[in-house]
């Protein structure tokens, strides 16, 4: 198997989920004591928050750059930035390492398309929702996204960082995200990414009418089949007595 570099933290409630599911493939896959060859890179998330919302992209890029280098420098063969908004920041990072970034988007996207649906709603950060990073990353593969009308933006970033970035799941937002996510299925929306990886720490399937993507899951299932797909090393042929 090939080693990961997670860089996590941000945040670290959403990281958890990632090294489980990570190592649930590759147990399922390999079976006994298999475990995933993995190094996480844990940030402080107050610093790299409020660098966003400071709208101090540069710096929150040179900080990840950084933490990915020390990850590569550490053994780890790709990189897995565990969240979709601090995918803003890959044209720092990418060009700072040797070796590959696994795209959460791309993961997403990919899985979307072999389940052959095209118009998706996107829940996820102001950034994620807003910015062209991400939406024209899912357009690459074909998709049509979906965004909440902006009221509706406005409660789900807040719910984000104010509720689920630390361990708060209420009842009230649960219902909140319920409508947001009706709404985009009465809009068309074939489908709903849960563009955040905390999302979906507080709604599942039963709270939609049409499929949902949840990034983190795929991301991570994306990652271990990646660490997976290296060759085993050849067995070594038995010496002839
Ligand atoms: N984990 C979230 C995401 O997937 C939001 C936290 C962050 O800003 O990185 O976008």
């Amino acid at each position: 198997m090939r080693t990961l570099g997670l860089l996590g933290g941000m945040s670290w409630e959403s990281t958890i989920p990632y090294y489980r599911t990570i190592n649930e493939r590759v147990r399922d896959r390999l079976g006994g004591l298999r475990s995933a060859p993995l190094l996480l890179y844990s940030v402080d998330f107050a610093q790299i928050e409020a660098l966003q919302h400071r709208g101090d992209w540069d710096a929150a890029g040179r900080v990840l750059a950084h933490a990915a280098q020390a990850l590569e420098r550490a053994g780890a063969q790709a990189l897995v930035i565990c969240t979709n908004t601090m995918h803003r920041v890959l044209p720092q990072i990418e060009p700072a390492l040797g070796m590959p970034v696994l795209h959460i988007a791309d993961a997403t996207a990919e899985r979307i398309r072999a389940a052959g649906f095209e118009r998706v709603g996107l829940l996820g950060t102001r950034f994620t929702m807003e910015q062209d990073f991400y939406r024209g990353r899912l357009q690459r593969f074909g998709l049509t996204p979906l965004v909440p009308e902006q009221a509706q933006r406005e409660i789900v970033h807040r719910v984000i960082y104010d509720e689920l970035c630390r361990g708060q799941c209420l009842p009230q937002s649960r219902q909140a995200y319920r409508g947001i996510v009706a709404d985009l299925v009465a809009r068309g929306a074939q489908a709903i990414i849960l563009g955040c990886t905390e999302i979906g720490l507080l709604i599942d399937a039963s709270d939609s009418a049409v499929p949902l993507f949840d990034t983190a899951t795929i991301h991570a299932e994306y990652a271990a089949d990646w660490a997976l797909a290296a060759p085993e090393p050849a067995q070594r042929p038995l010496r002839a007595l």
